[in-house]
């Protein structure tokens, strides 16, 4: 039996985090993963790139059913924090758009730099680690897995979510919390391309496999994104769906305004006076890829020359494309989402120092907890700040 004043399991972006900041206090860290490779979501993530954090992220862009929860965490470790880490060690990047910071090279940078980071704290890492039991003891806890007892003070549970099981991903945090008490808020998949089942829609999706169309303003439930959209074989993908996508519920509809720069109205009037002849399918060809424009014409105007439109029926036209509604039937799921929605209730837990209410001694980070970032660096930053505030107490 070895003991360790602080047990981390999870060495994802949390918990690396909360290692290298635990140890740089002087507290003894094992850090265990039952993987054969720390950080593999890091290296996945932003495209190879990691997009790491964003120079706007606050508490608005945020999901959890306690809002207010994460501001603390945020405040106290933000984004510059990060950036200042990322400088510190050199790592070359820049902003992609919108705020959201990228590595130049790879997003082996960033898990370097934590690992780095971990290394010189002193860090006792151990990966290939099956955790087969934990047992609270009068103060701290016991842990049997298939490298040993150990005995801990202060144990930290990152890690992460259901998202992408092949990286990884299990429901273990939420075990652990269940055992301890604590309730749990229903996981769905967030930041998730939408599969679409309806036939004449499948069939423009598919055709459509691979256009994107840029900053269309998509709608749902009271929450708008005006970022691209892009067709997939399965339904539709690119960052404005997915940052709807955490906000979707299934039987939910999706508003999509394909041209919200223009006063679609007024300028179909306009054209209609100053282009008479030209066809409809031409002048969305001007808008969108040929193709698009042709099989929207197909499928859902008829197309002729501007000057046989009635005023009615330009209006439809502005509508549709203006105020396209559509029902996905579903997501893509965990196998591709970036995030998971829910998890543990935050108001079991403290939000000064990431603490379990019901169990002294035991904290939560990262993606376990509910909160749920918005696509753009922000996930990470949750990571990052809620380690920060964990790292601090244990
Ligand atoms: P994770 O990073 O998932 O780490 C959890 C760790 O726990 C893993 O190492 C796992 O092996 C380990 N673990 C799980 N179960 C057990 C167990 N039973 N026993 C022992 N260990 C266990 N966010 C951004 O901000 N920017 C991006 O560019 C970005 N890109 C992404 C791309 C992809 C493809 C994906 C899937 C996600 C992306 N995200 C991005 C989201 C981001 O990766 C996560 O929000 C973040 O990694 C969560 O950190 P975490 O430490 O809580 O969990």
């Amino acid at each position: 039996m070895s003991f360790f004043p602080v047990i981390i399991i999870g060495a994802g972006a949390a918990g690396l985090m909360c290692a290298a900041q635990a140890g740089a206090r002087g507290r003894q860290v094992l850090l265990l993963d039952h993987a054969n490779k720390a950080g593999k979501k890091i290296l996945m993530s932003g495209g190879g790139r990691c997009n790491f954090t964003n120079m706007y992220s606050e508490p608005g862009n945020f999901l959890s059913g306690n809002p207010h929860f994460c501001k603390s965490a945020l405040a106290r470790y933000t984004q510059w924090d990060f950036i200042e880490l990322v400088a510190k060690h050199g790592v070359p990047y820049h902003e992609k758009k919108l705020g959201q910071l990228f590595c130049d090279n790879k997003a082996s940078d960033i898990l370097n730099l934590l690992l780095a980071e971990c290394d010189a704290a002193g860090v006792d890492l151990r990966l290939d680690t099956q955790i087969e039991k934990i047992d609270k003891l009068e103060t701290g806890y016991r842990l049997l897995t298939s490298g040993g007892s150990f005995d801990c003070e202060s144990l930290v549970i990152a890690t992460g979510g259901l998202s992408i099981p092949t990286l990884g991903a299990t429901g273990f945090g939420y075990q652990v919390a269940r055992q301890f008490g604590h309730e749990l808020l229903p996981t769905r998949a967030g930041l998730v391309p939408f599969t679409i089942t309806e036939p004449q829609l499948k069939e423009l999706c598919t055709e459509l496999s691979g256009t994107s169309v840029e900053d269309c303003l998509v709608s749902c439930n009271g929450q708008s994104f005006k970022e691209n959209i892009l067709f997939t074989h399965r339904g539709l993908s690119g960052p404005a769906i997915l940052q709807i996508s955490s906000y979707w519920q299934p039987g939910d509809s999706v508003q999509i305004n394909l041209l919200p720069h223009l006063d679609l109205p007024e300028w179909l009037a306009e054209q209609q006076r100053e282009r008479p002849n030209s066809e409809l399918k031409t002048l969305l060809g001007e808008l969108f890829t040929k193709k698009m424009a042709n099989l929207l014409a197909e499928q859902w105007f008829v197309s002729k020359p501007l000057k046989q439109y009635t005023p009615a029926e330009l209006n439809t036209v502005a509508t549709r494309l203006a105020e396209w509604t559509l029902v996905p039937a579903g997501t893509e799921g965990y196998r591709t989402a970036e995030v998971t929605l829910g998890g543990v209730d935050t108001r079991e837990v403290s939000s000064k120092t990431m603490e379990s209410l019901k169990s002294p001694g035991l904290y939560f980070i990262g993606e376990v907890l509910d909160v749920t970032g918005h696509l753009g660096g922000f996930n990470f930053q949750w990571a990052w700040a809620s380690a920060h505030a964990a790292a601090q107490f244990v």
